[in-house]
């Protein structure tokens, strides 16, 4: 079997470069790749690369997602979100093969309280958000063998991170502000890596499994929840800190204005993917407590 892995280099292609090797050949490709050309700012030559390579599975985990930057070029944000993704699906369709998209929580509007279902509504509140779910919408209909994951508040050891960014903020001050009134849970690019690789031989099987998921972690949390956690641990394991985690105080989202509008309610209901593919998602602190074991 060949897979074709587009954005190997981002948060959740590297993850997916592990995850995805032992299911046969694998072919990862970035923007600046020379063999094959995999840049999502020219669409018609991902076209030429799925159709030259005849995989049996498409995975693009390439995306624009400087969320507030997006704002500002909205154009190009779609050319990366939803053209080329599209082109990339027609042309999976073409070969035959099993396209994997991500997309994200930022489709909805974040109202309510209740984790978003699959078929709600959606109503993207940023350019990130609308290009996004175009890009879902595009790969649906242009291959019928589909497998697009949304998913939410995505962070990996490698690389920056909120954890780190708040370890730094606890080290170097006395006092942290983080907004307390936007819900999700942080998710794992390994977790994401690990559940496409079983979902993909699942669909494989059976092809009736193939469409939109979410896939996040279990539970819920703040950023302030999840700020607090991080020290919490850190401090646990001896490092450290200026600001222990009574010196985080919670603010609401109008405190750090940003030019992208992020939603309230980013909870997502995973029933869905569970209960299709037999799996289960541990809790969002299992995954965070891990990468801060691997970074303290
Ligand atoms: P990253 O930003 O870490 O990775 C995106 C990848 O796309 C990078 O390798 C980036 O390369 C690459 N890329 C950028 N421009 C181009 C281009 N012109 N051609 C080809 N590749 C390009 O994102 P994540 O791994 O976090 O995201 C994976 C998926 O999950 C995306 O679909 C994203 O929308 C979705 N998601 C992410 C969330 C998050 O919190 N990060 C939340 C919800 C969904 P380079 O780094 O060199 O620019």
């Amino acid at each position: 079997m060949k897979v074709l892995l587009l954005g190997k280099g981002g948060q959740v292609g590297w993850e997916l470069q592990r995850s995805l090797a032992p299911l046969g050949e694998l072919v990862a490709l970035d923007f600046d790749s020379t063999d094959f050309h995999a840049d999502f700012s020219r669409p018609e030559q991902l076209a030429e690369t799925v159709l030259k390579l005849r995989p049996d599975v498409v995975v693009n985990a390439a995306a624009h997602t400087a969320v507030d930057k997006a704002e500002s070029e909205a154009d190009f944000a779609r050319t990366l979100n939803a053209t080329a993704p599209g082109v990339v699906a027609e042309a999976a369709q073409q070969v035959g093969a099993l396209m994997v998209h991500y997309s994200t929580d930022y489709v909805f509007d974040g109202s309510g309280s209740a984790p978003w279902k699959e078929d709600d509504l959606t109503g993207p509140l940023s350019v990130y958000g609308r290009t996004k779910r175009e890009g879902e919408q595009l790969v649906a209909q242009n291959c019928a063998r589909h497998l697009i994951f949304r998913t939410s508040w995505v962070y990996a050891a490698r690389g920056g991170n909120f954890a780190k960014t708040m370890l730094r903020l606890a080290k170097e001050r006395e006092r942290l502000t983080v907004i307390d009134d936007q819900f999700g849970a942080p998710t794992g690019a390994e977790l994401l890596a690990d559940v496409t690789a079983h979902a993909i031989r699942a669909t494989l099987a059976d092809p009736h499994k193939a469409g939109l998921y979410h896939l996040v972690a279990g539970g819920e949390t703040s950023w302030h929840g999840y700020a607090r956690f991080v020290i919490e641990h850190a401090q646990a394991a001896g490092v450290e800190l200026k600001a222990g985690p009574e010196a985080v105080d919670a603010v609401p989202t109008s405190a750090f204005p940003t030019p992208a509008t992020r939603p309230h309610n980013s909870r997502l209901d995973t029933t869905r993917l569970q209960s299709t593919f037999g799996l289960t998602l541990p809790h969002w602190q299992v995954g965070v407590a891990r990468m801060l074991r691997e970074t303290l």
